[in-house]
């Protein structure tokens, strides 16, 4: 089995100006141990499944060892945080390693995550803890396989070194890919430090390297963020239509390649409540889940206002803003007719989709259930009804949107069991629920990874009914109602 050699690292990012990162090396974690690593993110990089049980991989990537070629570096950003600026920040834990080649073309960036502090560690201790990395490690492949932009999770490695926390907890290093980490907030830094030369390096570098084909705009700075806000866009449209909910939608959390990036005190949605709030340090609910595309439309302008210097005018910088809404509700639109089985678009379509999630919220229906179970809908035949009809509390409300909906789906000719393939191929039965995530982290924190591992095989095929792990799809049980996600991490 080729080893770890067959990682070329180049270090791109550290061809900027030393003002934008620390060159440093990350702090040796004692005695790592290997949690799990996803032999799918490792593919990505045309690294074996075996490779990632050797020593030498565990060593790398708990920060012990440097890879050939490798020059690790933190980088620098300011950003927005709960709609305050918050001035400096940057990666205060994270420690990027270099790029390497990607299987499928073009290249990915490896990070590690809890390596040690560094310059923008501010008050913290550099460290990560096992529980919040397999959340991290668990969310990051999960997303990947429903199909949303997101950041990968190479490996998980653990330590019995403490970081204080509530209380003392073991920490743990998660290796980050992406092909870029820069931030709205990595703009937002030069900007608001008036570094103009800068914030133009950053800007060609991001052009060139990631969206080369904005080069030949008329004026690329206002491309790159008309892109930006379309990309952001749809992942807003993508997360609301899983249920996901991020929590910690700072600037700084927000990526420029529209990718979901930095995973906290993120949840899914249960009982479906628009209000949801799954941060629990999050008091004022400005990351609640019906706030999500507002706030994603919010840090597009927040990335204008950094890149307005370059754009030139705040007309030019407006116009590239201004499709963000309808750019969500296009994706949306079409996010909801995929989930509802529908193929054609008609006119009082929003008005079965309103009535639903007011259905929906009355009853409390848990919403990966709700939809997944949708798909099993009999159009002549209200006796398979039952499973779903039984999700409400009010039955006769839910047999009157039923009618509605079953008309709807006549109107197209729809056929069951073609509409079930399709919902079922775009409705998730399985998601990372917080109460999943907690039972993976208490056994490993004593010791047992293999709840991590069978979670995330699971979680990698969430289309699939997998009958045999059909428990995965249950509802929360009763102790987890207490459960508290908070941005301790
Ligand atoms: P977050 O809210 O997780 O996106 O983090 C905001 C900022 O705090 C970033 O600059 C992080 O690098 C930094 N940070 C979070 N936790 C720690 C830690 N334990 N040690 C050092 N920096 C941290
Ligand atoms: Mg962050
Ligand atoms: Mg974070």
């Amino acid at each position: 089995v080729p080893g770890l050699e067959q990682l070329r690292f180049a270090n791109t990012f550290a061809q900027l100006p030393a003002a934008f990162y620390t060159k440093l090396m990350p702090t040796p974690l004692p005695t790592p141990y290997l949690v799990d690593a996803s032999a799918q993110a490792a593919g990505l990089i045309g690294l074996d499944a075996e490779v990632t049980a050797s020593d030498e991989f565990i060593q790398t990537f708990a920060g012990n060892r440097i890879a050939t070629g490798s020059q690790p570096l933190a980088a620098v950003y300011s950003g927005h945080q709960f709609g305050v600026w918050a001035g400096q920040l940057g990666d205060g834990r994270a420690i990027l390693l270099g790029d390497v080649a990607a299987s499928a073309g073009g290249r990915l960036e490896l990070q590690l995550k809890g390596a040690g502090a560094t310059p923008y560690s501010r008050m913290g201790d550099g460290r990560a803890v096992l529980r919040s990395s397999i959340r991290e490690y668990l969310c990051s492949e999960a997303m990947a396989a429903l199909g949303i932009p997101t950041s990968r999770a190479l490996s998980l490695i653990g330590s019995d070194q403490l970081a204080m926390r509530e209380r003392p907890e073991t920490t743990a290093v998660v290796t980050r890919m992406a092909p870029s980490f820069v931030r709205f907030g990595s703009f937002e830094h030069w900007y608001y430090n008036n570094r103009q030369e800068e914030l133009k390096i950053l800007a060609d570098y991001v052009i060139t390297g990631f969206y080369p084909e904005l080069q030949d705009a008329a004026n690329p700075y206002q491309a790159l963020l008309a892109e930006v806000t379309r990309r952001t866009a749809h992942l807003m449209a993508q997360w609301q239509a899983v249920g996901f909910m991020h929590g910690v939608m700072n600037t700084d959390n927000m990526s420029i390649l529209g990718l979901t990036l930095d995973y906290g005190p993120f949840g899914f949605m249960e009982a479906y409540d628009p209000r949801h709030i799954c941060n629990h340090t999050d008091q004022q609910g400005r990351y609640a889940y019906s706030m999500q595309p507002q706030i994603g439309q919010w840090n597009c302008y927040a990335l204008g206002q950094a890149l307005l210097p370059l754009i030139g005018s705040v007309e030019a910088t407006e116009a590239a803003l201004a499709d963000y809404q309808g750019q969500y509700g296009a994706k949306m639109d079409e996010l909801l007719h995929t989930k509802l089985g529908l193929q054609s678009h008609q006119a009082d379509d929003s008005k079965l989709l309103d009535a639903m999630f007011a259905l929906m919220q009355g009853s409390h229906v848990d919403f990966t259930r709700f939809f997944r179970s949708l798909g099993n809908l009999r159009l002549d035949d209200a006796s398979a009804d039952a499973p779903l009809r039984d999700q409400f509390i009010d039955r006769a409300a839910f047999d009157a949107w039923a009618l509605q909906y079953r008309a709807r789906l006549r109107m197209e000719n729809s056929q069951d069991s073609a509409r079930k393939l399709a919902m079922d191929a775009s409705n998730p039965k399985y998601v990372l629920r917080n109460y999943l995530a907690q039972i993976a982290i208490e056994k490993a924190q004593n010791k047992d990874f293999s709840e991590v591992r069978k979670l995330l095989q699971i979680l990698e095929n969430p289309f699939d009914e997998q009958p045999q792990h059909a428990q995965y799809a249950e509802l929360p049980p009763d102790w987890a109602r207490g459960l508290e996600v908070s941005c301790s991490s």
